[in-house]
């Protein structure tokens, strides 16, 4: 049977409070533990949607507390390059394309913010799903050891990193399974958070926690292939609708 993990990208102390609290109250009644994406710094304007709340890190270390998955999304969520990275998603990053000491720096001032915030980032999410080799071998060298991306069905681990795959937005699915879904609350119609919140009740015994889904590594042997087929025809399908 699949599983579900979700993922809340661009939480940030200016995103959507009242889009986000509705949501949490969703998650939080069904029992359910999302994996939230905080950006350290934020600078881009997109996810200045609401005043910075005083209070913003306090909930995320109360999150982290009740068991929530909390990652790093980048460090200030800006575009740098139009590199696609190795997913090949989306032409724009904050890492892809950049020398290795630049995109070590920018990810370890961000893991800085974090810590002096009493959260330590072990997880790593990528603003615009870029990254490439360097950004991994960045992340390793700086203690992460857990990437949100990638084609598979299920978790593996290569280069020292483990990737919890992202290949739905929505709760498509195959019948097996580890599939995380990806969630904008800022861009999301209060109609959509409160069927999010329906799907989440009923479906509460399938959505695992993010530590749960990196506990389920299968052998890369299996999942590259699968992984490459997956990512040729999710492109493919991308390239269709602008992003
Ligand atoms: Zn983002």
């Amino acid at each position: 049977m699949a599983r579900f993990v979700i993922r809340l990208d661009d939480i940030c102390p200016t995103m959507d409070h009242e889009k986000f609290a509705r949501a949490r109250a969703s998650f939080e009644a069904a029992g359910v533990r999302p994996l939230i994406g905080v950006v350290p710094d934020n600078r881009d304007p997109d996810l200045v949607i609401d005043t910075p709340d005083p209070d913003f890190w306090k909930m995320v270390r109360a999150l982290d507390k009740a068991g929530w998955g909390v990652s790093q999304h980048g460090y200030q969520h800006r575009i740098h390059t139009g590199d696609r990275g190795l997913l090949g998603i989306s032409p724009r990053s904050e890492f892809a394309g950049r020398p290795f000491e630049v995109q070590r720096d920018d990810l370890e001032q961000g893991k800085k913010i974090m810590a002096d915030q009493g959260i330590v980032a072990e997880i790593f999410m990528a603003p615009f799903h870029s990254y490439d080799r360097a950004t991994l071998a960045a992340l390793k060298s700086l203690g992460f050891t857990t990437v949100t991306d990638g084609y598979g069905l299920y978790p593996w681990r290569d280069g020292g990193l483990t990737f919890v795959p992202q290949l739905f937005e929505s709760s498509a699915n195959i019948g097996v399974g580890v599939y995380t879904m990806c969630l904008h609350t800022n861009n999301m119609t209060t109609e959509e958070i409160d069927a999010l919140g329906r799907f989440v009740k009923s479906n509460a015994a399938r959505i695992i926690g993010f530590d749960q889904a990196s506990d389920r590594v299968w052998p890369a042997a299996l999942i590259w292939p699968l992984g490459k087929s997956l990512k040729l025809a999710l492109t493919a399908k991308r390239k269709l609708r602008p992003n």
